[in-house]
Formats: structure tokens, sequence, C-alpha cells
């Protein structure tokens, strides 16, 4: 069984909580300026990652919170919860790059 560490429960049975999609996309702040294509880009278009993956995931069955996940694809390890707006904490997530679109 998978174990999520929820950054305000703590550890939990990974069926207590539902994956998201992709985390760190940035809205566009200014959308009246953007192309259709733009627009498209920013709603639809997602990476799919072999690797190191940043994820949005949610604690359905608890205190119902986003938060940030960095989880290998490959392995299903995760590598690091934290919350919304916070700074990952860990070692290896310092080389890690949030995707910029
Ligand atoms: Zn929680």
């Amino acid at each position: 069984m998978l174990l999520i560490n929820c950054p305000w429960c703590g550890l939990r049975a990974e069926i207590e909580f539902t994956y998201g999609g992709e985390g760190g996309i940035i809205r566009p702040t200014s959308s009246e300026n953007l192309t259709d294509q733009e627009w498209g880009e920013y709603l639809f278009m997602r990476r799919n990652v072999k690797g190191i993956n940043h994820e949005q995931w949610r604690h359905i069955s608890g205190c119902g919170k986003w938060f940030n996940v960095l989880r290998d694809t490959v392995t299903y390890q995760i590598k690091s919860t934290w919350k919304i707006g916070a700074e990952p904490l860990e070692q290896s997530n310092r080389n890690f790059e949030p995707n910029e679109n």
C-alpha cells in the first residue's frame, strides 16, 4: 500500500487521496491578451513525464485540502509533499524545475 504524507494530517493510505493533475501550472495574468492557441495550451496541454513529476493531490477522505507532490512516475515513489504556496523542503527538490508553462 502506498502511503502519502498529507502536509496537514501526516501519513495516510493512498485510498484517502485523489490525483488532481499536473502541479505548478501558473494561470496567465492577462488572459484577455492570449491567442486561442495560447489559452488552449494553458488549459489542456500537459507534460507526460517519465521520472520526477510535479503533481497536485487532494486529501479527499481527510482534511480535504490540496497539496503539491513530487512523484516518480516510474517507481511511484513520492519524493516530497508540501502545502500549496509553500516551498518544497527536501534536498531532493532543490534541482527540481517547475513547469514554466
Ligand atoms: Zn489531510
